[in-house]
């Protein structure tokens, strides 16, 4: 075996896939994960595999999450609350996760000097119309009575709180920005936009489109959002900094829903939803939102390799294959 990197959130849809990947190049995995959002499923065809294993729990288990860190050479913090719906359901909750579990990650890591990816989140750019985002441009952040904001809150505090251990005790963290990344495994339970649509489409519902469609962003496979995860640990030049990670096809979620129905054959209405009708919330969304990824490409060679087209080809796959089984 190569080297053992535990996995927070590693029965999630990121999770699983870098699992996957890692245990193809030889190395072990440790899966820790509370299955909140997570889930068995993602994972069922490794856990008979030697190299990998699974341990049930959480980030507050700060027994448990001491001894893996302790035990593994890599870590990889996705473990996290996701998606713009579960976290207006569940504020509170969220802001617990990101902030005191990523503490307790953190702290670990920086105690053991175990090398550490933090996934963050394109979320904390906020409102900054930028385009495209480059690591350094200004994160604008809206009002506190809309709750979407304390995510992106605490993913800039998780990154304040790495940096900051970086800078105290050379401590080796790299923070990566995620942006929308998709693919097979995701739920659509969450709001994500993607298997949404896709799900629509295929079913013949109307799909859901936002406000009038305009906003735009870009989507990332899931494939290639790993490829960079494994690139920056693999790159120790990268500690203490932070990266966009992302695909660069800007599209509008109008164009999007459409390429979703002519690409799944599908006679769905497109139907437009006016934003205060969304979740029953005071919903802010993001009119634009696209990475400059010059300085991940500069510094690991990263370049996206899956094309939307074909990112939309395997999500409409995924979710019929989910609907047969
Ligand atoms: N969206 C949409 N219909 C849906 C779900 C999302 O039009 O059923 C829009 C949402 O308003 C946003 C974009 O799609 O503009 C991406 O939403 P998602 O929640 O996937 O990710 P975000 O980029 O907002 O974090």
């Amino acid at each position: 075996m190569g080297q053992r990197y535990l996995i927070t959130g590693g029965a999630g849809f990121i999770g699983s896939h870098l699992a996957e990947r890692l245990l193809a190049r030889g190395d072990g995995v440790y899966a820790l994960d509370d299955e909140s959002t997570g889930s068995r499923n993602n994972i069922a065809a490794l856990l008979e595999k030697p190299d990998f294993r699974f341990v049930p729990g959480s980030i507050m288990d700060e027994d448990k999450l001491g001894q893996l860190v302790g035990t593994c050479h890599f870590v990889v913090h996705l473990a996290a609350a996701v998606g713009v719906k579960y976290i207006l359901e569940n504020p509170l909750a969220s802001i617990m996760t990101n902030v005191a579990g990523t503490e307790r990650v953190l702290r670990y890591c920086a105690r053991y000097e175990k090398p550490v990816f933090l996934a963050s989140s394109s979320e904390v750019y906020g409102l900054q119309t930028r385009a495209p985002l480059k690591e350094d441009d200004f994160c604008v952040i809206g009002a506190t009575s809309v709750s979407r904001w304390s995510y992106a809150c605490s993913k800039a505090l998780d990154e304040f709180m790495a940096l900051a251990y970086h800078h105290k005790k050379a401590f080796p963290a790299v923070i990566g920005r995620l942006f929308n990344t998709v693919g097979p495994r995701q739920s659509a339970a969450y709001g994500m936009v993607l298997p949404r649509l896709a799900d629509q489409a295929i079913s013949g519902q109307p799909m859901t489109v936002y406000g009038d469609g305009s906003q735009t962003r870009t989507f990332t496979h899931v494939t290639d959002a790993v490829e960079a995860i494994i690139r920056l640990l693999d790159h120790p030049a990268t500690w203490g900094q932070v990266y966009n990670v992302g695909g660069t096809e800007e599209i509008s979620i109008r164009a999007l829903a459409e390429r979703i129905r002519t690409q799944a054959a599908s006679q769905s209405e497109i139907r437009f939803i006016a934003y205060d009708q969304v979740y029953n919330h005071n919903f802010q969304d993001m009119p634009r939102r696209v990475p400059d990824i010059r300085k991940l490409r500069q510094a690991t060679g990263f370049q996206p390799r899956i094309g939307l087209d074909a990112i939309i080809a395997d999500v409409l796959a995924d979710r019929r294959r989910q609907r047969r089984g």
